[in-house]
């Protein structure tokens, strides 16, 4: 579709309520194609990255959002992970067959543990919530409800091809006088169904929607699969164990090697290179590192 993977903010003319939609097209396959997740894994996946994602739109920030899924159910690990300039990574981890059915059945017990790193001013945010609801959905609202204390709405879907969200909230200034609005705009984006998520682009779904309401739609912001990893990063790792360790390794198997499970990239490193992370100081890259 059109739209795909991008992210597009719309508003209420004249109110304090906004709204995000996004589309995962080519981002999404990116991320499923790193493993052969059962089909079931994927969807959940598409969703948690598309759920990181609406999360990070919603926040003034310069840094990067994980949303992890820690349980002991059919599937028990999951990451998503979005940065500010809505580069998308993740992966999931499954234990058995994944049953159609609500989170209890497709996470077991667990928890959500939204970490928010702010490269700005170096500072940490953590939420923590329960698995509770039907749908992932459900249990990010959860994590409005407790944190952010916006009433906040939203809606996830993924099939075999995307994965979409809309997201609904009001924000606190009230700068409206039509104090029904968010009551009538939360009932409308109820209705909407998955399959008017995943077929319809955004424009004609915040229509069909919401076609009483002044709805202004933005210009599309480009999402993509980017993995944040890279040769730098391992070697502060390395130096990070210390060199007797890294020593042992090497000695057991002749190069130290190294696979990122976000990008199946592998790094290798000899003797040499070994010597030269122990030996030096280490550059540590200031600005966005390459992959
Ligand atoms: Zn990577």
């Amino acid at each position: 579709m059109s739209d795909a993977d991008t992210q597009q903010r719309f508003l209420f003319e004249h109110s304090d309520v906004r709204g995000d939609f996004i589309r995962l097209g080519a981002s999404y396959q990116a991320v499923r194609e790193r493993y052969s997740y059962p089909e079931a894994v994927a969807r959940q996946l598409g969703q948690a990255l598309v759920a990181s994602t609406l999360l990070s739109a919603t926040i003034k920030y310069s840094g990067s959002l994980v949303m992890q899924i820690q349980s002991n159910g059919p599937i028990n690990m999951l990451v998503a992970q979005c940065n500010h300039k809505r580069h998308i990574r993740g992966l999931a981890r499954w234990q058995r067959d994944v049953p159609t059915g609500d989170l209890a059945q497709i996470y077991g017990q667990g928890r959500m543990v939204i970490t928010i790193d702010n490269e700005r001013n170096d500072e940490r945010y953590q939420g923590i919530v329960g698995l509770d609801g039907k749908v992932l959905a459900d249990a990010i609202e959860g994590y409005f409800k407790q944190s952010e204390q916006l009433e906040t709405r939203l809606w996830l879907a993924a099939d075999e091809h995307q994965a979409v969200g809309m997201l609904l909230q009001r924000l606190p200034d009230s700068r409206s006088n039509d104090s029904d609005l968010w009551h009538r705009v939360e009932m409308l984006g109820a209705t909407v169904t998955e399959k008017e998520l995943l077929g319809l682009p955004a424009q004609e779904l915040l229509h069909r929607l919401f076609h009483e309401e002044d709805v202004r739609l933005f210009e599309p912001e480009p999402i993509s699969f980017r993995c944040s990893c890279s040769r730098e990063k391992i070697s502060t790792m390395l130096k990070g164990l210390g060199n007797k360790e890294a020593q042992s390794i090497l000695k057991e198997r002749g190069v130290i090697e190294v696979g990122c499970d976000f990008c199946n990239q592998h790094y290798t490193f000899d003797n040499v290179d070994v010597e030269e992370i122990f030996s030096t100081e280490l550059h540590t890259p200031t600005s966005e590192t390459r992959h």
